[in-house]
């Protein structure tokens, strides 16, 4: 059985002529050698074409001559329609001229009308058949080719991306290859210096001794400072001698181990430990002995200390002094108090004797002034002149006593604020009168100008009084010719009074101290001037102890200027045991402790 016997079942055939004897003659002779085969007829081209359009056969089996086209315009629409049909032309006798146009256009084969019988028909057919099956196979085959062809062309695309991707890994590996090889090198010589560097750090540090220990003990590094409180070479110690050796306490195994012990518990510990230095001398030192973690997971030691001999020998020698100096204390505290005592002795006895001078004082002058005034009828000149000179230097004696006796009472702790209320214009007139009274003999300008309203003061008057005239005394005294000039203001909750004059002036380095008591410019101007050298350290201590103060200005030759700040209202607080009356502001309205103040 051929291979077309086997497929005749799904064999297809049209026939096409419009002589129906024709077709009565040939569509027997293909149905028995094709019996199961489908066979359909058509009498047109455009028949014939029609039915090509709407369903596939196998052999095309047409008359050259139909009544609408011709053979090779029906084999020219197949080709145009793309038909797949196998062609064989039916030409009539004579045609065969025709047999090479029909190749051209694709025909399979033809047949003579003549000439056609079943043995010629059949073996037409069956090459036909035979050479569509293998056209079939072959395109088949050829359609594999090109799938395998095209899956191999994809394969080899995927290779190629596969391959190239391979090929960028690989180029980065190299690359990254090469940093790695560069980094180490990097890291290398880095680590290199550091420890370079960390070496010459350990070996400059002369004066602490830093070494390490393996987990064996034995010493591997051994700094300069080592060498030098030790006296022996890293040479001779490194990788030869425990570090045991080197402090005398670890001479004990049980010491040895509870100090290993710790350090590795704590990661660090600190010891007074004794070295053993060159010669077996030995010497106390400061340890800090810390956990060193080694490559091998093992644990070193660091050692790190410094011989205290010479802070030990200070230490000593402190303690030494600090035991001097407190005993030297001791001896001026006792001393102080002594000092003290005898001040406060002094001053008592100051006062005590002032106060009984001034009683006979006062009758001398008293008596002075009768004789002068001729109460006690007319005196000779010299006499009038003897008595008067009596009543003046008792006068002067009686100022000395007075300020003693204030500065006395100052230093013995006995003044007290006598509190008061009073304008501030009062005072102010009073000692402008007494300025005016001390300039009568000179060509002195004496002025008063308040900012302002008149102000109400709650202090102790008679010691701004005392302070104010002594001021303006100076300023008379110490100036020959031009002003001495008064001016106050309030500045918040102070009176503020200025004294200005345009006398002598005082020195630069000489206006710090004039207000220390018994300082006076020049020794020489006591002569001049008179005076005592206390008014102004008596009344800068009056002005403190109202809660306020007094400061000097001065220029050489020009004049100066003496200014005091006193709160309006001064409050009165317990006296301290120094003697100092304090005195601090009152805010007003608060009121005043006037159950603290207290006649003298
Ligand atoms: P004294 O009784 O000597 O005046 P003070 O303590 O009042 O004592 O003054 C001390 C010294 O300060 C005076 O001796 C004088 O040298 C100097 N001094 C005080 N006030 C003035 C002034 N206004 N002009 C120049 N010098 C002055």
């Amino acid at each position: 059985m051929s291979i077309i016997d086997e497929v005749q079942g799904d064999l297809s055939f049209l026939l096409v002529d419009d002589n129906a004897d024709f077709l009565g003659l040939i569509e027997p002779m293909v149905r028995e050698r094709y019996p199961d085969a489908r066979i359909e007829r058509a009498e047109t081209g455009e028949l014939a074409l029609n039915t090509l359009v709407h369903s596939s056969f196998d052999v095309l089996l047409l008359d050259y001559r139909l009544p609408d086209f011709d053979g090779i315009e029906v084999l020219g629409e197949i080709r145009k329609h793309l038909v797949d049909v196998a062609v064989v032309m039916v030409t009539g006798e004579g045609d065969e001229r025709l047999a090479a146009d029909i190749f051209r256009m694709g025909a399979y084969d033809y047949l003579v009308k003549g000439e056609i019988d079943r043995p010629v028909l059949v073996r037409c057919l069956d090459q036909v058949l035979m050479r569509r099956l293998l056209e079939r196979q072959i395109s088949a085959k050829s359609d594999e080719l090109v799938r395998s062809s095209r899956e191999l062309s994809e394969r080899t695309r995927a290779l190629d991306t596969a391959y190239e991707k391979i090929r960028l890994k690989k180029e980065e590996l190299r690359e990254l290859s090469n940093n790695l090889e560069e980094t180490v090198q990097e890291r290398t010589g880095e680590l290199r210096k550091t420890t370079r560097f960390l070496n010459k750090v350990l070996d400059a540090t002369v004066d602490h001794f830093i070494l390490s220990a393996g987990s064996d003990g034995t010493i591997r590094t051994f700094n300069s400072g080592a060498e030098r409180s030790f006296g022996r070479g890293a040479i001779d110690m490194v990788g030869k001698v425990h570090f045991r050796e080197l402090f005398a306490e670890l001479t004990a195994d049980v010491a040895l181990d509870d100090l290993v012990g710790r350090t590795l518990e704590e990661g660090s510990i600190q010891e007074e430990l004794t070295g053993v230095g060159g010669e077996g001398m030995h010497f106390p030192s400061e340890v800090t002995l810390s956990r060193l973690p080694l490559e091998d997971h093992e644990d070193g030691l660091v050692i790190l200390g410094t011989d205290v001999t010479h802070e030990q020998q200070l230490e000593r020698q402190n303690q030494a002094y600090i035991r001097q100096i407190e005993m030297a204390n001791e001896d001026l505290r006792l001393k102080n108090e002594q000092i003290l005592e005898a001040t406060r002795l002094k001053s008592e006895f100051l006062a005590n004797v002032s106060h009984e001078l001034r009683t006979p004082l006062n009758a001398v002058i008293g008596y002075s002034d009768l004789l002068s005034g001729g109460i006690y009828g007319p005196m000779q000149p010299k006499q009038q002149s003897a008595v008067e000179g009596i009543g003046t230097r008792a006068k002067d004696l009686l100022t000395l006593i007075n300020e003693i006796l204030d500065l006395a009472k100052i230093e013995s702790g006995k003044m007290v604020l006598r509190v008061e209320g009073f304008g501030l214009a009062e005072v102010l007139v009073d000692v402008l009168e007494t300025g005016r009274v001390l300039a009568v003999d000179k060509p002195l300008e004496v002025t008063w100008v308040h900012e302002g309203r008149d102000v109400g003061l709650t202090t102790d008057r008679q010691k701004l009084q005392q302070i104010l005239v002594n001021l303006v005394s100076n300023a008379v005294k110490f100036t020959n010719e031009g002003h001495v000039r008064l001016h106050s203001s309030v500045q918040g909750f102070d009176v503020v009074i200025a004294v200005r004059d345009s006398g002598i002036g005082i020195p630069e380095e000489e206006l710090m101290s004039i207000f220390d008591e018994f300082r006076q410019v020049d020794g020489t101007s006591t002569r001049e001037y008179g005076g005592t050298g206390l008014g102004l350290a008596i009344s800068s201590k009056f002005a403190e102890s109202m809660g306020g103060d007094l400061v000097a200005r001065s220029e050489l030759g020009q004049g100066s200027e003496f200014v005091l700040r006193i709160p309006m209202h001064a409050s009165v607080v317990d006296p301290p045991r120094d003697g100092r009356v304090p005195v601090a502001l009152s805010v007003p309205g608060q009121g005043l402790d006037l159950a603290a103040i207290t006649g003298d």
